[in-house]
């Protein structure tokens, strides 16, 4: 097998072959519209239903039936194309993709091709380590779902659900700007981010919700950067589409294999043929499934029983008011404003519960400790018992009131980790806790000092040790730390014990 590895972020070498190469990426993402209402019919989109219990006779394609446009679901299209900075096209249309398929009782898709709702926007890649890309987006279109078949359930027949068809989908068509496997996760997973704080669509890949076509190809160094400046991607290496990936990881080992599998025909001599593949993540290898299919294939054309979606650009800045910050915004809000790392800015906003939950806590208290005890604490804890930060038992003003026991002396750090587990798992308050318990720290220096007296005179042979080798002074802090339970407060006991040392 062979094997990737990074040489620059773009440049990959790959064991075994003859010449360098770079991936270039561009990906199709389908986001289910959060609406409880389809495209063009009032149907339910709850998931999990009944099979063909939330199927209006338009899904269904009963004759005569008219699609009516769900002003709810433009509304969600305008809102995605406003946060990923696009350009938002007044008139826009429909057409019908047509193809044969049993999901498909319209022997059509209703689709967006010549005129979508979203002209170019982009997306801010950032991959952790301090490099970011830019990712172009080309477009944005609104279309119908296909229904599902299902195989597998008779070894004679096969079923068709209609409960999807017709569901809306914001097809989200990047540029060829992602350059590799961590990329391609990174750039899914930003885009998921976004539309969770939008609330167009809830980002979950398993349920379906969101997927993504993946397609790639390679090329020699230097050629996606000659053709970036020139706008014209057209010349660059023959691509190959996987199809429905729902998972990031299986997404980036796909995009691993098949420019593997390209490159070792390429380096053989041959052709790459642009066609529609599938993965298969068990045998770690892309298959054919069909050739590419060209527009003309799919013989558009404008659907007949629909106008041209016109909007005003009034209302577009209407939504436009009422847009989310945006986490680009907040997590540069959370780095000025808290003091906190690039790191932990990007973890406590990654998602709307864990900034709130962040912020609320940090209100009036010192940032980089709440992210601290947010983050390491209160995370590892929730993640110990796989619980989400909207299931915390403890809530901000619990973690805010520990932060004050701490920063008010009252109890040491590793006390106040004890008072969070009790916290934690009875909701009791913690300055409660610390009061009942008796874990208040002990800043009474004359109650230390009698302590470390203590254990000086018992321990002769380790003061005669310490005296000459002053690192060993630690043993007698340690010492004093465990007669007082915990509580002394260590400051106090390292001068003390350093001086008495010294007599
Ligand atoms: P088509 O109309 O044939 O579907 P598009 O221009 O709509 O082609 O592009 C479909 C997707 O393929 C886009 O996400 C685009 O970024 C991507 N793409 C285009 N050229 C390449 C390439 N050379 N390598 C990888 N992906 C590409
Ligand atoms: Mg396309």
């Amino acid at each position: 097998m062979l094997d990737l590895t990074y040489d620059t972020p773009k440049v990959r070498t790959i064991a075994g072959a003859k010449q360098d190469w770079e991936l270039v990426i561009g990906m199709e993402v389908h986001a289910q519209v959060s609406s409880n209402a389809k495209l063009f019919s009032a149907a339910s989109t709850k998931f999990g239903a009944e099979p063909n219990a939330n199927v209006a006779f338009v899904d269904s394609a009963m004759p005569g039936m008219l699609p009516t446009i769900n002003e709810f679901c433009v509304e969600q299209a305008v809102r995605t194309g406003l946060g990923l900075k696009a350009e938002i096209n007044l008139w826009s249309a429909f057409d019908r993709k047509n193809y044969f398929y049993p999901d498909l009782p319209q022997g059509y898709q209703i689709s967006q091709l010549y005129h979508p709702i979203v002209g170019e926007g982009e997306v801010l890649v950032e991959m952790g380590d301090g490099t970011a890309r830019l990712v172009g987006v080309e477009r944005i279109h609104l279309e119908q779902d296909a229904g599902k078949s299902i195989h597998d359930m008779d070894p004679n027949m096969s079923f068709v659900d209609l409960n999807r068809t017709g569901v809306a989908l914001m097809e989200i068509v990047s540029r060829p700007d992602i350059r590799g496997p961590e990329e391609a996760a990174a750039y899914l997973a930003k885009l998921r981010q976004i539309l969770r704080y939008l609330g167009t669509c809830n980002g979950d890949m398993q349920s379906g919700a969101m997927r993504a076509d993946v397609n790639v190809s390679i090329c020699a160094p230097g050629q996606y950067e000659k053709y970036k400046a020139s706008g014209d991607f057209s010349h660059l290496g023959t691509r190959c589409e996987i199809k429905n990936m729902n998972s990031m990881r299986f997404i980036q080992q796909a995009i691993e294999v098949e420019a593997k599998r390209q490159i070792a025909i390429v380096e053989g001599g041959g052709e790459v043929v642009q066609e529609t593949r599938l993965f298969d993540p068990d045998k770690q290898e892309t298959r054919s499934m069909r050739s590419k299919e060209e527009a003309h294939d799919y013989r558009y054309f404008p659907d007949p029983d629909l106008l041209p979606l016109v909007i005003e650009q009034a209302w577009v800045d209407e939504i436009q008011a009422t847009l989310p910050e945006l986490p680009d915004a907040k997590k540069a809000r959370f780095i000025n404003d808290f003091g906190l790392s690039d790191y932990d800015a990007s973890v406590l906003t990654a998602d709307l519960d864990s900034s709130s939950y962040f912020e609320e806590t940090a209100q009036g208290r010192d940032g980089k400790m709440t992210a601290n005890w947010v983050i390491n604490e209160l995370f590892g804890r929730l993640k110990k018992d796989e619980k989400d930060i909207s299931d915390s038992p403890v809530t901000p003003a619990l973690l805010g009131g520990i932060i004050d026991l701490i920063a008010s002396d009252a109890i040491s750090g590793k006390i106040a980790k004890d008072v969070f587990e009790i916290t934690y798992t009875t909701g009791r308050d913690p300055a409660e806790v610390v009061e009942t318990e008796g874990l208040k720290q002990v800043t009474d220096t004359g109650a230390i000092e009698a302590a470390v007296d203590e254990i000086i005179a018992a321990n002769p042979d380790q003061v005669a040790k310490a005296k000459e080798n002053p690192k060993l002074a630690g043993w007698f802090v340690g010492q004093v730390m465990k007669a007082t339970g915990g509580k002394a407060n260590p400051k106090a006991v390292n001068q003390l014990v350093a001086a008495k040392l010294k007599e």
